[in-house]
């Protein structure tokens, strides 16, 4: 997220403000202790000149089930928030982009558990690329699996997409990047595979998709679960089961999906190459597929919130 230069507006409590003035008091409750609720969206121009913002009901939707797991209740309808995101898209000229709703606890509590802290909302975007199987799927992506867990069932509710989760998901990265890795893949505390930093794992064995389930203790993603339903439609068999660090390993593909990530093939992990170390057919036909949904127009019934831009900045 360093692209920050070319948008001017941020959506602050039901206000359009300048990007400067989208501040919080230094003792928010929320910077102190991680609990702030957000979501990750992409918008996509598409070759019809339409902007197509991938599954906004779904992400919004999903931003209200992190709120009530940590009873928050947000002072804006969903409608409300939908909305103030296509206002603020709108608003920057936005068409290739990243957006943020974030919900947050103001500075009325210091205690832990919030007493009456105010509940806050901010939508920030960012100018973002294309669609990344049209420009190319970056491949040669190394992994490597991290000293961290992704938590135990019991210590967290898993489910929402909470600040505080990403402390792990900052130190596995750092990890990573440290010994040159791309990007770390995170065991749960029986040693399987969960996900890895903020994109959800897949991997290809003898033609069938396995991912790791949505009852363990993954995010359970809105491409990820898109990446199922196109699978099953191109005829491949989807899987959700437990998967150990060896059979990803031996697999045929090895794939990560997110928002930002889209569909990121893994061609190495832990030193071992994935097969013949190239992005699989399988990974191909999926990330061709999901470009014909958001960026050619190709109908389909998990679609985005389409709106025609009045103006846009390239
Ligand atoms: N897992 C985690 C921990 C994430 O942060 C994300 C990004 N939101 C994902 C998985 C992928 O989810 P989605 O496809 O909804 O972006």
């Amino acid at each position: 997220m360093h692209h920050l230069s070319k948008v001017k507006w941020i959506w602050q409590d039901g206000n359009i403000v300048p990007w400067e003035d989208a501040t919080v008091h230094v003792m928010t409750h929320s910077l102190h202790y991680g609990v702030s609720l957000f979501e990750g969206i992409r918008s996509y121009r598409r070759t019809d000149g339409f902007v197509d913002i991938f599954r906004l009901n779904d992400h919004i939707d999903r931003l209200f089930n992190s709120a009530a797991l940590f009873h928050i209740k947000i002072p804006f309808s969903k409608q409300n928030l939908v909305n103030a995101c296509v206002q603020v898209v709108e608003k920057n000229h936005l068409a290739n982009g990243y957006i943020r709703p974030i919900v947050y606890l103001g500075p009325e509590s210091m205690a832990v558990s919030a007493p009456g802290a105010s509940v806050h909302v901010a939508i920030a975007t960012f100018e973002w690329g294309e669609c990344l199987a049209t420009v190319s799927m970056r491949p040669n992506r190394r992994c490597k699996t991290s000293t961290f867990f992704r938590g135990n069932a019991g210590s967290s509710f898993f489910r929402a997409k909470v600040a505080g989760h990403y402390t792990t998901a900052y130190l596995a990265k750092h990890e990573a990047a440290r010994q040159g890795y791309d990007e770390a893949i995170l065991l749960d505390g029986n040693g399987l595979l969960t996900e890895a930093n903020s994109e959800n794992l897949f991997i290809v064995f003898k033609g069938v998709l396995k991912t790791p389930p949505d009852w363990s203790t993954i995010l359970p993603g809105l491409t990820r679960e898109f990446i199922m339903t196109i699978a099953e439609e191109l005829g491949v068999p989807v899987q959700e089961c437990s998967i150990g660090r060896d059979a990803m390993l031996l697999a045929d593909e090895v794939f990560l999906t997110g928002t930002y990530a889209e569909i990121s093939p893994v061609t190495e992990i832990d030193d071992v190459c994935i097969n013949s170390g190239e992005p699989g057919p399988i990974t191909t036909a999926l990330s061709q597929k999901l470009r014909e949904v958001v960026c050619l127009g190709s109908k389909h019934p998990v679609h985005g919130h389409l709106f025609a831009p009045t103006q846009v900045n390239k």
